[in-house]
């Protein structure tokens, strides 16, 4: 980091051969000014070669003991979980590294001043959005080569979970950059730990795309799919969006998690109708930021399959076949593409 490496740079340059009587006292010193892993090896290399061993072996047992050695801090990007609502979620850790780095590139700079002032840091801060992306990236690699590392923010959660700085990253694991994760706040995985759905296999599917047909046809992809399926939903869209999952999917269980960890947090659970009901009624307030999951296929409904053929044979003798759908749909619980193709089947053999 800038700040430390300056003074550890001229605290290592200032180390003298009285300092040095011992190795224990060189490297006491050394450590005092936070060197970092290779200043320090090449510095006391100069000194004396025992020194050095002595250094490296020091250096070891910090590894070994689990503790990140004070050392061997080379620049890096830090890739930094903001809280998704409340200030108190964020990590000790994520403080240290944002007032310790040379720069912060962060998804909208204005919107990050309340966490810093929140933190108490003036650490200076440039934009990395969706926009200008690409063109920060090469710079942002060569600061980090010349010895500045950086921290990646979002407006709020983990960076890169629908949110920017995935080139940043790719670019720097190309350039054999060190990334280093400092976890925290995910919207999706504190609603999924709070929704009572299986937890054990989950996909993450982001935001659905805004179009009606365009969702659907994404939903429909993940109809057979077993896992919880998670998504990110906009007040705007939310209503429609659960109406179209009710439509696609069936009465299967549901959640959704809104303003999570914020004043107004509700975690609401039923089946997909229910929850499209309570927008379609204006029963829940459709403001705030939503994420919804879904419980994947179960096989229950797979061992309808038998039953729903007789099924729908009997409602294509009273009902037009796509009233005929729907109520299977609602009694099976399987998916509406899979009955209209079935439903289609039946009538060309009939
Ligand atoms: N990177 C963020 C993360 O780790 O969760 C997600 C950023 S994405 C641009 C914003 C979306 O995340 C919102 O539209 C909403 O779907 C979800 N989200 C963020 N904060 C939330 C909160 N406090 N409660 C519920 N959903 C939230």
């Amino acid at each position: 980091m800038r700040g430390s490496a300056v003074t550890a740079y001229n605290s290592i340059n200032s180390i003298s051969v009285a300092d040095c009587e011992t190795p224990q006292k060189c490297i006491k010193t050394a450590l005092a000014g936070f060197l970092s892993n290779t200043i320090l090896l090449q510095r006391v290399s100069t000194i004396t070669e025992s020194i050095k061993t002595a250094a490296e072996t020091a250096i070891e047992a910090e590894i070994d003991s689990g503790v990140e050695p004070v050392l061997s801090k080379a620049a890096a990007l830090y890739v930094v979980a903001t809280p998704i609502g409340n200030l108190g979620d964020i990590s000790p850790r994520a403080i240290e590294v944002l007032c310790d780095v040379a720069v912060i590139a962060a998804e909208d700079t204005r919107h990050s001043q309340r966490l810093m002032q929140h933190i108490g840091c003036n650490t200076p801060m440039m934009s990395l959005h969706d926009h200008n992306e690409r063109s920060r990236v090469e710079q942002l690699v060569a600061r980090i080569q010349r010895g500045d590392s950086v921290a990646l923010i979002s407006d709020a959660g983990t960076p890169l979970i629908s949110d920017p700085g995935f080139q940043l990253v790719r670019a720097c694991r190309a350039a054999s950059v060190r990334v280093v994760p400092v976890p925290g706040a995910c919207a999706a995985i504190a609603a999924l730990s709070a929704a009572g759905l299986p937890s054990d296999r989950f996909t993450f599917e982001g935001f659905l795309p805004s179009t009606g047909a365009a969702r659907r046809k994404t939903l429909q992809a993940l109809i057979d799919d077993p896992r919880t399926l998670l998504f990110y939903e906009s007040p705007h869209r939310i209503g429609t969006s659960l109406q179209d999952m009710a439509d696609v999917f069936g009465p299967r269980e549901a959640c959704f998690g809104r303003e999570l960890t914020k004043r107004h947090e509700s975690i609401r659970s039923g089946t997909l109708d229910e929850l499209a009901a309570l927008f379609a009624n204006d029963k829940e307030p459709n403001k705030g930021e939503f994420v919804v999951m879904v419980s994947g296929q179960s096989k229950q409904q797979n061992d309808l399959d038998v039953s729903a053929d007789a099924l729908l044979k009997a409602l294509l003798a009273e009902l037009p076949p796509s009233k005929a759908v729907k109520v299977a749909v609602k009694l099976t619980g399987l998916p509406r593409a899979e009955l209209y193709e079935r439903a289609q089947e039946l009538n060309d053999r009939s």
